[in-house]
Formats: structure tokens, sequence, C-alpha cells
């Protein structure tokens, strides 16, 4: 069986080289038919520079450099893209995801599951991260078709067929968490500690963890446009009832002139709700604008020799 590890990296200098030998110490135990693809997300620090002189070192560690910044899910992409093996893990380069669960995951994808995912429990994590974490899932699983779980990550093994479907799915704007979920076929759960980050810093501001919950929301179905249209009927409901009943006062008692402040509340409070909604339809109309481009998720900069090429010594 051949498996095949992608590890997205975006400055990593200080972990890969740990990392790599623990994953060539369980890889070995696993099977001797392995390959790490290393995937330089333009990294400003020296991790291509290992990633190189990893490659050298070992035929099996392979690495795809992309030619700046694409993010954790186009890095993801173009791992499995260029991983060889039918067997496939994703795991993150910072240490957070112990290689020595693979072992584990790899056992219950023989066992005939076609995704094994490690799901590490809560710990480490600041209060402010662990409350945007659970508002974003609670939120999430309201809004999404498909089941997001907290603690789950990327961090899986996918089976030859769970690769393929993955694959299969092009759109430009890729929540990882929702593809996978998406895919379906039977899928283990293995529970691990989390574990602190060693080096570098997390790469998620609390700016870009709200937008992942925006997008988590909009990528994966219209909900937002329905709830907008039961909000302008709710409020165009009461716009007339209150419409009646000032055409009333003014009819029966000759209100005419006052109602300054009603005004005002009216215009503000219809302001508003017509620029959210406004919003939403713009969130996705900008997505049927990238999409329609159909520019490809990523650039490759450069290529660790392919293991079928057998270029290196
Ligand atoms: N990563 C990446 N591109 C990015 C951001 C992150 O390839 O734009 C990688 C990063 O190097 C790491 C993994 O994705 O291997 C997870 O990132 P991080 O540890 O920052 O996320 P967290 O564990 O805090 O969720
Ligand atoms: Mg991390």
């Amino acid at each position: 069986m051949g498996l095949a590890i992608v590890v997205p990296c975006l400055n990593e200098e200080p972990s890969l080289r740990r990392l790599a030998g623990r994953l060539r110490r369980t890889l070995r135990e696993i099977t001797e038919d392995f390959e790490v693809v290393l995937v330089d997300d333009g990294s400003t620090d020296g991790t291509l520079t290992v990633m190189r002189e990893l490659a050298a070192d070992d035929p099996r560690f392979r690495y795809v450099a992309l030619s700046r910044n694409f993010g954790k899910e186009a890095a993801m992409l173009a791992g499995l893209r260029h991983a060889e093996a039918d067997v496939v893990g994703i795991m993150d380069a910072d240490l957070q995801n112990p290689p020595e669960l693979l072992a584990q995951m790899v056992k219950l994808l023989d066992d005939g599951y076609d995704q094994v995912v490690a799901r590490r429990d809560g710990k480490g994590m600041s209060w402010p991260r662990a409350l945007v974490t659970r508002a974003f899932y609670r939120v999430a699983n309201r809004m999404v078709d498909v089941e997001l779980r907290d603690g789950i990550g990327d961090f899986r093994i996918l089976s030859a067929k769970a690769v393929e479907a993955l694959l299969s799915l092009e759109e430009i704007n890729r929540f990882s968490k929702g593809l996978f979920s998406w895919i379906g076929f039977d899928t283990a759960v293995i529970d691990y500690h989390n574990v602190w980050r060693e080096d570098g810093r997390s790469k998620w501001s609390f700016g870009k963890l709200v937008d992942y919950a925006v997008d988590g929301v909009v990528s994966f179905n219209n909900k937002p446009l329905r709830l907008a249209i039961y909000l302008g009927a709710l409020f165009t409901l009461l716009a007339f009832g209150y419409a009646g009943w000032v055409l009333a006062d003014a009819v029966v008692n000759g209100n005419a002139v006052p109602g300054y402040v009603t005004l005002m509340c009216g215009v503000a409070v219809f302001g508003g709700i017509q620029l959210v909604i406004l919003g939403v339809i713009g969130e996705y109309l900008g997505r049927i604008y990238l999409e329609t481009k159909r520019r490809p998720h990523f650039v490759v900069k450069e290529n660790g020799p392919p293991r079928s090429s057998g270029a290196l010594p």
C-alpha cells in the first residue's frame, strides 16, 4: 500500500526538520512505501531551503513550492494533486498533529473506512479563541447542510476513493471542512490531546477566524439569502401595518405632521437591514464572479523531484 503524507507549510522552518524526523520514524513502521509531500505556501523564512535539503537527503521526501501564499486550502490541494500514493494523509507542520497517531489511523483505514480523522480536545486554546470556535460551530451547524464538529480539522487520512472524490470538487473557494464532510464515506474518528504549538506562531488571527466562519456558511448553501427574504417579508408586513396606522391617525385625528422620531427610526432600521442584505447578496455575487474566472487554485514555483522520475541518487 502506498501512503503519502501531505504537509502544508507556511513559515515552518523551526519545526520542519523535527517533523520530518518524527514522520520518517513513524512512517517506516507503517510501510516502506511512503512519500511525504511538503507544500511551501509562500513562506518568507527558510522553509523552502529546508525542504530542498530534506528532499535531497531522502527521495521519499518531495516538495511543491507555490509562487506566493495561496492559503492552507490551496496548499493542501496542491499536495493532494502531487501525491502519487493511493492513500493520502494530511497534517499540519507545526507538530500540533502528532505523527505517531498515523499508525492507528492507517489501521482504521485498513478496517474499511474511507476517511479517518483525528479530533483534538480543546485544551491549550486561548479563551477568546475557544469562545469563537464554539460560537462558530453553533452557528455554522445551524446554517450549513454538512455536519461540522469541533476539534476536527484537516488532520486525516483518506482512501484513494475519498481522494478522488475530493479532487473532483473544483470550486475555487474551498472550505475544506465542508468538502471533507460533503464527499461522505464511512468516517472513523480518533481522539487525541491538543498539543501546544512549540515554534512560530499560529497563522490564524482573530479576523481570519471570523472570515473563515463567514466562508463556512456562505460557501455551503444559500440560507443567508433565504433569511434575507424572510426578514424582508417580516419587515414589509410590519411596515404596512404601521403605514395603515399612520394613515388612520392622519385621517381620523388629523395628526399629519408630527412623527419625526418614528420617521428617523424607520429610515435607520430599514437602511441598516437593507445594507446587510445587500452585503449578503454582494458576498454571493463576489463568489460567483471568482468562480466564473476559472483561475487555477495555485501556481507552482518549484517542484521537488517526483518519485517516479528517479532523478535523485
Ligand atoms: N498554513 C499554510 N498556509 C497558510 C496558513 C497556514 O500552509 O496560509 C499551514 C501552516 O504552516 C500549518 C497549518 O497550515 O502547517 C496550520 O496552520 P496553523 O498552525 O497556523 O493553524 P492552527 O493550528 O493554529 O489552526
Ligand atoms: Mg497549528
